[in-house]
């Protein structure tokens, strides 16, 4: 008997978007395990939101597949909505909603009873250390704790995946690190597969399970961070690398 294969969370095929004739993602193709942490890292305008956008349901592709837990969501043909995709997303300017105490935050995509939301989101934000302010509002809060606050909000309804968007670059430096592990710890017991964006080097290092690198619409390598430190596939890569130290 063989062992039962587990699917990705998320497999993307030969994704491809255009711009005024311009190809911005040429061919992307990646796959996230569960509980993995995929950065696609590269300098600015390469192409990393707008696959993010794809994958999430917001953009269309020209071409290319998208798979979530081994079923089809998205191909040329056929496409299912980017509320039902299982997704959880955390952009940098993703705002919480202002007008929403942080619990309402939290339990705003969550279906069922009122008590079953409010527990939900009770649970959720204690694992971020912020239960006492459930009944508080975004304004009262720093830009650390609203960014944790948007955490809580994108795992509530128990995403297979989550895409993040260079989430942490409006943060200041001393308040990073610590959101960031936290920010891993919870992701890893949640068991979501994680697509990160960033044009951070350091961050990727940091988080990542496998760093993606991405030019000009293309991954031009794919492995462990330190194999990708250590051996970086062209000088590109290697100047890209060099101001961590
Ligand atoms: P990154 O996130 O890596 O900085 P983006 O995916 O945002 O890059 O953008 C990649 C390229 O596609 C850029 O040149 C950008 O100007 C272009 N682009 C993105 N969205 C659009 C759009 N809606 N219309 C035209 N060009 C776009
Ligand atoms: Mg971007």
């Amino acid at each position: 008997m063989t062992a039962p294969k587990t699917s990705p969370r998320l497999e993307i095929r030969d994704l491809v978007r255009s711009f005024d004739g311009k190809r911005v993602v040429d061919n992307v193709s990646l796959s996230i395990a569960p509980g993995q942490v995929t950065c696609l890292l590269g300098p600015s305008g390469c192409g990393k939101s707008t696959t993010l956008r794809m994958i999430a349901g917001v953009e269309m592709q020209d071409s290319g597949t998208i798979h979530v837990d081994g079923a089809l969501i998205c191909d040329t043909v056929f496409r299912v909505p980017p509320e039902r995709r299982s997704i959880g997303l955390m952009f940098q300017d993703f705002a919480l909603f202002p007008h929403l105490s942080v619990g309402e935050n939290v339990a705003f995509g969550l279906k069922g009873a009122g008590t079953d939301r409010k527990a939900r989101a009770h649970t959720l934000l204690d694992r971020v250390g912020l239960a006492h302010f459930i009944d508080e509002f975004p304004h009262q809060l720093s830009g650390g704790e609203q960014q944790r606050v948007a955490l809580a909000r994108a795992l509530a309804p128990s995403p297979r995946i989550m895409l993040m968007d260079e989430p942490f670059s409006g943060l200041d430096n001393r308040l990073r690190d610590g959101i960031r592990d936290e920010t891993l710890d919870l992701l890893k017991e949640e068991g979501a597969g994680v697509l990160l964006v960033t044009h951070e080097p350091e961050e990727a290092m940091r988080m990542a399970d496998e760093i993606a690198l991405m030019r000009a619409g293309r991954i031009v390598q794919r492995g462990a961070p330190y194999t990708i430190y250590n051996a970086p596939a062209d000088r590109d890569a290697m100047a890209f690398f060099s101001d961590i130290n």
